[in-house]
Protein backbone atom coordinates (compact mmCIF):
# COMPACT_ATOMS: atom_id res chain seq x y z
CA UNK A 1 0.00 0.00 0.00
CA UNK A 2 1.08 3.53 -0.71
CA UNK A 3 1.96 5.82 2.13
CA UNK A 4 2.77 9.32 2.95
CA UNK A 5 1.38 12.06 0.70
CA UNK A 6 -2.21 13.31 1.59
CA UNK A 7 -2.21 14.80 -1.37
CA UNK A 8 -0.60 15.20 -5.29
CA UNK A 9 2.86 16.83 -4.99
CA UNK A 10 4.31 18.76 -7.92
CA UNK A 11 7.88 18.07 -8.87
CA UNK A 12 10.23 20.11 -6.89
CA UNK A 13 11.48 22.36 -10.14
CA UNK A 14 7.71 23.21 -10.87
CA UNK A 15 7.25 24.16 -7.10
CA UNK A 16 10.19 26.28 -7.56
CA UNK A 17 8.54 28.31 -10.31
CA UNK A 18 8.07 31.91 -9.32
CA UNK A 19 5.08 32.54 -11.14
CA UNK A 20 5.08 35.74 -14.42
CA UNK A 21 3.33 38.59 -12.95
CA UNK A 22 1.90 40.24 -15.35
CA UNK A 23 1.90 44.08 -16.16
CA UNK A 24 -1.09 46.11 -14.38
CA UNK A 25 -3.78 47.49 -15.99
CA UNK A 26 -5.36 48.74 -12.62
CA UNK A 27 -4.45 50.58 -9.59
CA UNK A 28 -5.28 48.74 -5.79
CA UNK A 29 -8.30 50.38 -5.59
CA UNK A 30 -9.33 48.93 -8.52
CA UNK A 31 -9.45 51.70 -10.91
CA UNK A 32 -8.55 51.82 -14.41
CA UNK A 33 -4.89 53.10 -15.16
CA UNK A 34 -3.14 54.24 -18.48
CA UNK A 35 -0.87 50.87 -18.89
CA UNK A 36 2.55 51.28 -19.40
CA UNK A 37 3.35 48.12 -18.29
CA UNK A 38 3.16 45.30 -20.95
CA UNK A 39 4.59 47.38 -24.18
CA UNK A 40 1.57 47.20 -25.96
CA UNK A 41 1.23 49.53 -29.14
CA UNK A 42 -0.18 52.76 -28.00
CA UNK A 43 -1.48 53.15 -31.97
CA UNK A 44 -3.66 49.80 -31.41
CA UNK A 45 -4.43 47.80 -34.10
CA UNK A 46 -4.55 47.77 -37.77
CA UNK A 47 -8.07 48.62 -38.77
CA UNK A 48 -7.67 45.75 -41.60
CA UNK A 49 -6.68 42.91 -38.60
CA UNK A 50 -9.55 44.26 -36.43
CA UNK A 51 -12.07 43.59 -39.66
CA UNK A 52 -10.39 40.77 -40.84
CA UNK A 53 -10.87 39.12 -37.11
CA UNK A 54 -14.71 40.22 -37.40
CA UNK A 55 -15.24 38.38 -40.39
CA UNK A 56 -14.41 35.37 -38.45
CA UNK A 57 -17.42 35.27 -36.16
CA UNK A 58 -19.40 33.36 -38.79
CA UNK A 59 -17.17 30.42 -38.07
CA UNK A 60 -17.11 30.10 -34.31
CA UNK A 61 -18.04 26.36 -34.65
CA UNK A 62 -15.27 25.20 -36.16
CA UNK A 63 -11.80 24.10 -35.37
CA UNK A 64 -9.43 26.31 -37.24
CA UNK A 65 -6.87 24.77 -39.35
CA UNK A 66 -4.01 22.96 -36.88
CA UNK A 67 -1.44 23.43 -39.60
CA UNK A 68 -1.94 27.16 -39.92
CA UNK A 69 -1.26 27.18 -43.52
CA UNK A 70 -2.69 30.84 -44.64
CA UNK A 71 -0.79 31.94 -42.02
CA UNK A 72 2.89 30.29 -42.45
CA UNK A 73 2.20 31.40 -46.07
CA UNK A 74 1.47 34.67 -45.58
CA UNK A 75 4.83 34.52 -43.33
CA UNK A 76 7.01 32.66 -45.80
CA UNK A 77 6.13 35.36 -48.41
CA UNK A 78 6.54 38.31 -46.34
CA UNK A 79 9.73 37.40 -44.63
CA UNK A 80 11.20 35.41 -47.60
CA UNK A 81 11.52 32.35 -45.72
CA UNK A 82 9.92 28.73 -46.13
CA UNK A 83 6.87 28.16 -45.17
CA UNK A 84 7.70 24.63 -43.81
CA UNK A 85 10.48 25.66 -41.40
CA UNK A 86 7.64 27.94 -39.32
CA UNK A 87 6.03 26.61 -35.96
CA UNK A 88 3.66 28.65 -34.14
CA UNK A 89 2.23 29.02 -30.38
CA UNK A 90 -0.17 30.78 -28.46
CA UNK A 91 1.66 33.58 -28.09
CA UNK A 92 5.59 33.38 -28.96
CA UNK A 93 5.37 32.58 -25.03
CA UNK A 94 4.93 29.11 -25.95
CA UNK A 95 7.18 28.76 -28.89
CA UNK A 96 9.54 29.52 -26.41
CA UNK A 97 8.37 26.70 -24.03
CA UNK A 98 8.44 24.54 -26.52
CA UNK A 99 12.20 24.99 -27.31
CA UNK A 100 12.79 24.03 -23.84
CA UNK A 101 10.81 21.60 -23.68
CA UNK A 102 12.12 19.68 -26.99
CA UNK A 103 15.49 20.14 -26.77
CA UNK A 104 16.02 19.93 -22.74
CA UNK A 105 14.83 18.18 -19.41
CA UNK A 106 15.98 17.16 -15.97
CA UNK A 107 19.75 17.74 -15.23
CA UNK A 108 20.19 19.94 -18.46
CA UNK A 109 21.54 23.66 -18.28
CA UNK A 110 19.42 26.64 -20.02
CA UNK A 111 21.59 29.62 -20.30
CA UNK A 112 19.93 33.35 -20.01
CA UNK A 113 20.84 37.05 -18.93
CA UNK A 114 20.63 38.12 -16.17
CA UNK A 115 18.52 40.98 -16.49
CA UNK A 116 16.29 38.78 -18.90
CA UNK A 117 12.93 37.98 -20.10
CA UNK A 118 10.66 36.13 -17.26
CA UNK A 119 9.44 33.58 -19.20
CA UNK A 120 12.76 32.30 -19.86
CA UNK A 121 13.06 31.02 -16.09
CA UNK A 122 9.48 29.51 -16.15
CA UNK A 123 10.00 27.74 -19.66
CA UNK A 124 13.23 26.36 -18.09
CA UNK A 125 12.01 25.29 -14.74
CA UNK A 126 8.90 23.53 -16.24
CA UNK A 127 11.12 20.87 -18.33
CA UNK A 128 13.37 20.12 -15.25
CA UNK A 129 16.25 21.89 -16.49
CA UNK A 130 18.40 24.69 -14.73
CA UNK A 131 18.63 28.29 -15.06
CA UNK A 132 22.11 29.44 -15.57
CA UNK A 133 22.40 33.15 -15.57
CA UNK A 134 24.88 35.09 -16.92
CA UNK A 135 26.01 38.38 -15.83
CA UNK A 136 25.24 41.79 -17.62
CA UNK A 137 27.39 43.96 -18.98
CA UNK A 138 25.87 47.41 -17.72
CA UNK A 139 22.31 45.87 -18.23
CA UNK A 140 22.92 44.66 -21.37
CA UNK A 141 24.00 41.51 -23.11
CA UNK A 142 27.53 40.23 -22.70
CA UNK A 143 28.01 37.12 -25.44
CA UNK A 144 31.54 36.36 -23.05
CA UNK A 145 29.68 36.16 -19.73
CA UNK A 146 27.66 33.48 -21.67
CA UNK A 147 30.18 31.71 -23.72
CA UNK A 148 31.80 31.31 -20.57
CA UNK A 149 28.81 29.07 -18.63
CA UNK A 150 28.45 26.55 -21.57
CA UNK A 151 28.82 23.45 -20.34
CA UNK A 152 28.70 19.83 -21.45
CA UNK A 153 25.10 20.04 -19.80
CA UNK A 154 24.05 23.43 -21.56
CA UNK A 155 21.27 22.55 -24.08
CA UNK A 156 19.97 25.85 -25.16
CA UNK A 157 20.51 29.51 -24.86
CA UNK A 158 17.47 32.40 -24.51
CA UNK A 159 18.86 35.78 -26.31
CA UNK A 160 16.05 38.71 -26.47
CA UNK A 161 16.94 41.16 -28.75
CA UNK A 162 16.31 43.73 -28.27
CA UNK A 163 16.20 42.18 -24.68
CA UNK A 164 13.20 42.60 -22.06
CA UNK A 165 13.37 44.12 -19.81
CA UNK A 166 16.49 46.36 -20.41
CA UNK A 167 15.52 47.19 -23.90
CA UNK A 168 19.53 46.90 -24.72
CA UNK A 169 20.50 45.58 -28.18
CA UNK A 170 22.85 42.66 -29.09
CA UNK A 171 24.99 43.58 -32.59
CA UNK A 172 25.14 41.33 -35.66
CA UNK A 173 28.75 40.48 -35.04
CA UNK A 174 28.30 39.56 -30.60
CA UNK A 175 25.16 37.16 -32.17
CA UNK A 176 27.47 35.74 -34.87
CA UNK A 177 30.61 35.51 -32.50
CA UNK A 178 28.37 34.25 -30.00
CA UNK A 179 26.90 31.49 -32.24
CA UNK A 180 30.14 30.80 -34.00
CA UNK A 181 31.82 29.40 -30.62
CA UNK A 182 29.13 27.69 -29.41
CA UNK A 183 28.65 23.67 -29.97
CA UNK A 184 26.55 22.88 -32.64
CA UNK A 185 24.44 20.56 -30.52
CA UNK A 186 23.48 23.92 -28.25
CA UNK A 187 20.29 25.80 -29.39
CA UNK A 188 20.97 29.29 -29.65
CA UNK A 189 17.29 31.03 -29.48
CA UNK A 190 17.37 34.21 -30.30
CA UNK A 191 13.76 35.68 -29.56
CA UNK A 192 12.85 39.15 -31.79
CA UNK A 193 9.99 40.30 -30.19
CA UNK A 194 10.74 43.90 -30.42
CA UNK A 195 12.54 43.34 -33.92
CA UNK A 196 10.26 45.63 -35.95
CA UNK A 197 11.09 48.47 -33.58
CA UNK A 198 14.57 48.56 -34.98
CA UNK A 199 16.37 51.09 -37.39
CA UNK A 200 16.52 48.85 -40.68
CA UNK A 201 20.45 49.12 -40.39
CA UNK A 202 19.80 47.50 -37.06
CA UNK A 203 19.45 43.69 -38.43
CA UNK A 204 21.28 41.52 -35.82
CA UNK A 205 21.22 38.82 -38.47
CA UNK A 206 19.78 36.04 -36.82
CA UNK A 207 17.07 35.05 -39.37
CA UNK A 208 20.03 34.63 -42.06
CA UNK A 209 21.84 32.35 -39.44
CA UNK A 210 18.34 30.27 -38.80
CA UNK A 211 18.70 29.85 -41.98
CA UNK A 212 21.67 28.08 -42.60
CA UNK A 213 22.69 26.83 -39.28
CA UNK A 214 21.09 23.73 -37.42
CA UNK A 215 21.10 25.25 -34.04
CA UNK A 216 19.74 28.65 -34.51
CA UNK A 217 15.65 29.10 -33.78
CA UNK A 218 14.68 32.68 -34.13
CA UNK A 219 11.31 34.04 -32.38
CA UNK A 220 8.79 36.62 -33.27
CA UNK A 221 5.47 37.54 -31.55
CA UNK A 222 1.91 39.72 -33.23
CA UNK A 223 1.62 40.85 -29.94
CA UNK A 224 3.90 43.98 -29.94
CA UNK A 225 4.04 46.50 -33.07
CA UNK A 226 1.36 44.60 -35.21
CA UNK A 227 -1.09 45.20 -31.76
CA UNK A 228 -2.39 42.19 -31.33
CA UNK A 229 -1.60 40.74 -28.07
CA UNK A 230 -4.95 39.83 -26.83
CA UNK A 231 -4.87 37.20 -29.85
CA UNK A 232 -1.70 35.46 -28.73
CA UNK A 233 -0.11 34.45 -31.83
CA UNK A 234 3.61 33.65 -31.73
CA UNK A 235 6.21 32.26 -34.31
CA UNK A 236 9.32 30.72 -34.77
CA UNK A 237 11.62 29.47 -37.53
CA UNK A 238 14.50 27.49 -37.74
CA UNK A 239 15.83 24.21 -39.28
CA UNK A 240 13.86 21.64 -40.21
CA UNK A 241 14.55 18.95 -37.79
CA UNK A 242 14.11 21.88 -34.88
CA UNK A 243 11.00 22.53 -36.50
CA UNK A 244 9.83 19.22 -36.28
CA UNK A 245 10.48 18.48 -32.68
CA UNK A 246 8.81 21.17 -31.66
CA UNK A 247 5.63 20.85 -33.68
CA UNK A 248 5.12 16.97 -31.85
CA UNK A 249 4.64 18.86 -28.29
CA UNK A 250 2.85 21.52 -29.27
CA UNK A 251 -0.86 22.12 -28.84
CA UNK A 252 -2.97 20.90 -31.23
CA UNK A 253 -5.20 24.03 -31.90
CA UNK A 254 -2.57 27.30 -31.06
CA UNK A 255 -4.78 30.39 -31.87
CA UNK A 256 -8.33 30.72 -33.48
CA UNK A 257 -9.42 31.56 -36.83
CA UNK A 258 -9.99 35.43 -36.08
CA UNK A 259 -6.57 35.29 -34.59
CA UNK A 260 -4.95 34.08 -37.81
CA UNK A 261 -6.93 36.13 -39.61
CA UNK A 262 -6.27 39.07 -38.15
CA UNK A 263 -2.69 38.19 -38.09
CA UNK A 264 -2.61 38.26 -42.10
CA UNK A 265 -3.80 41.83 -42.62
CA UNK A 266 -1.38 42.74 -39.87
CA UNK A 267 1.49 42.03 -42.03
CA UNK A 268 0.19 44.09 -44.64
CA UNK A 269 -0.47 47.02 -42.54
CA UNK A 270 2.59 48.92 -43.57
CA UNK A 271 1.27 52.56 -43.22
CA UNK A 272 0.18 51.35 -40.02
CA UNK A 273 3.81 49.53 -38.71
CA UNK A 274 5.82 52.41 -39.99
CA UNK A 275 3.53 55.17 -37.97
CA UNK A 276 4.09 53.25 -35.06
CA UNK A 277 7.93 52.79 -35.46
CA UNK A 278 7.91 56.45 -35.88
CA UNK A 279 5.59 57.21 -32.69
CA UNK A 280 7.98 55.18 -30.57
CA UNK A 281 11.50 56.30 -31.84
CA UNK A 282 10.27 60.30 -31.64
CA UNK A 283 8.55 59.37 -27.98
CA UNK A 284 11.21 57.38 -26.70
CA UNK A 285 14.22 60.12 -27.91
CA UNK A 286 12.52 62.82 -26.37
CA UNK A 287 11.66 60.80 -23.26
CA UNK A 288 15.73 59.86 -22.70
CA UNK A 289 16.34 63.21 -23.13
CA UNK A 290 13.68 64.01 -19.97
CA UNK A 291 15.45 61.54 -18.12
CA UNK A 292 18.77 62.86 -18.93
CA UNK A 293 18.07 65.87 -17.84
CA UNK A 294 16.86 64.74 -14.28
CA UNK A 295 20.63 62.98 -13.85
CA UNK A 296 21.52 65.58 -11.43
CA UNK A 297 18.90 63.64 -9.38
CA UNK A 298 19.99 60.55 -9.95
CA UNK A 299 18.05 59.22 -12.97
CA UNK A 300 18.82 57.81 -15.85
CA UNK A 301 17.55 56.00 -19.20
CA UNK A 302 19.14 52.41 -20.10
CA UNK A 303 19.93 52.95 -24.10
CA UNK A 304 16.62 51.31 -25.75
CA UNK A 305 16.15 50.11 -29.36
CA UNK A 306 12.68 48.73 -28.02
CA UNK A 307 9.62 50.24 -27.09
CA UNK A 308 9.96 50.42 -23.43
CA UNK A 309 12.69 52.50 -21.51
CA UNK A 310 14.56 50.90 -18.27
CA UNK A 311 14.79 53.79 -15.66
CA UNK A 312 17.18 53.45 -13.38
CA UNK A 313 16.86 55.13 -10.00
CA UNK A 314 20.09 56.51 -8.26
CA UNK A 315 19.38 59.19 -6.53
CA UNK A 316 17.35 60.38 -3.72
CA UNK A 317 13.99 59.45 -5.52
CA UNK A 318 13.33 55.58 -5.42
CA UNK A 319 12.32 53.65 -8.43
CA UNK A 320 9.27 52.07 -5.72
CA UNK A 321 8.64 56.04 -4.92
CA UNK A 322 8.30 56.53 -8.24
CA UNK A 323 6.58 53.56 -8.90
CA UNK A 324 3.81 54.74 -6.32
CA UNK A 325 3.50 58.16 -7.66
CA UNK A 326 2.83 57.28 -11.13
CA UNK A 327 0.45 54.73 -10.22
CA UNK A 328 -1.43 57.29 -7.50
CA UNK A 329 -1.82 59.33 -10.91
CA UNK A 330 -3.15 56.86 -12.94
CA UNK A 331 -0.40 55.66 -14.87
CA UNK A 332 0.74 51.79 -14.25
CA UNK A 333 4.61 50.71 -15.40
CA UNK A 334 6.90 47.75 -14.13
CA UNK A 335 8.77 47.36 -11.24
CA UNK A 336 10.58 44.27 -11.23
CA UNK A 337 12.47 43.68 -7.70
CA UNK A 338 11.76 40.32 -8.05
CA UNK A 339 14.14 39.95 -11.18
CA UNK A 340 16.41 42.14 -9.18
CA UNK A 341 15.81 45.35 -10.33
CA UNK A 342 14.04 47.34 -6.98
CA UNK A 343 16.18 49.88 -8.72
CA UNK A 344 14.47 50.31 -11.95
CA UNK A 345 11.35 50.50 -13.48
CA UNK A 346 10.44 49.85 -17.23
CA UNK A 347 8.20 52.14 -19.01
CA UNK A 348 6.71 51.50 -22.09
CA UNK A 349 6.27 54.35 -24.91
CA UNK A 350 2.72 55.39 -25.16
CA UNK A 351 0.92 58.09 -26.38
CA UNK A 352 2.51 61.36 -25.99
CA UNK A 353 0.20 63.13 -23.83
CA UNK A 354 0.84 60.34 -21.44
CA UNK A 355 4.47 60.47 -21.91
CA UNK A 356 4.61 63.78 -21.04
CA UNK A 357 2.80 63.07 -17.62
CA UNK A 358 4.52 60.56 -16.90
CA UNK A 359 8.31 62.48 -17.20
CA UNK A 360 6.50 65.21 -15.84
CA UNK A 361 5.54 63.25 -12.51
CA UNK A 362 8.91 62.34 -12.61
CA UNK A 363 10.44 65.34 -12.48
CA UNK A 364 8.55 66.49 -9.83
CA UNK A 365 9.12 63.71 -7.92
CA UNK A 366 12.44 63.67 -8.31
CA UNK A 367 13.28 67.42 -7.18
CA UNK A 368 10.88 66.66 -4.28
CA UNK A 369 12.84 63.97 -3.26
CA UNK A 370 15.95 66.01 -3.69
C1 LIG B 1 6.41 40.44 -25.17
C2 LIG B 1 7.52 39.46 -25.33
C3 LIG B 1 7.33 38.25 -25.97
C4 LIG B 1 6.04 37.93 -26.65
O1 LIG B 1 5.10 37.37 -25.93
P1 LIG B 1 3.80 36.81 -26.62
O2 LIG B 1 3.61 35.54 -25.90
O3 LIG B 1 4.07 36.58 -28.07
O4 LIG B 1 2.75 37.83 -26.39
C5 LIG B 1 8.39 37.40 -26.13
N1 LIG B 1 9.61 37.72 -25.68
C6 LIG B 1 9.84 38.90 -25.10
C7 LIG B 1 11.22 39.24 -24.70
C8 LIG B 1 8.80 39.79 -24.89
O5 LIG B 1 9.03 40.94 -24.26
Amino acid sequence: MRTGMTAPAPKPWIAAIAPYVPGRATADDGRRVVKLSSNENPLGTPDTAREAYRGAATELERYPDASAAELRAALAAHYGIEADRIVYGTGSDEVLHLAAGAFAGVGDEIIHVRYGFAVYDIATRRVGAVPVVAPDRDYATDVDAILARVTERTKVIFVANPNNPTGTYTSREDIARLHAALPRDVLLVIDQAYTEYLDPEDDDGALALARTEPNVLVTRTFSKIFGLAAERIGWGYASPAIIDAMHRIRAPFSFGIGAQRAAIAALDAHDFIAASRDHNRTWRGWFERQIAALSNHGLRAVPSKANFVMVLFEGALTAGAAYQALMAAGYATRWLPGQGLAHGLRITIGAEADMRAVAEILRTEAERAG
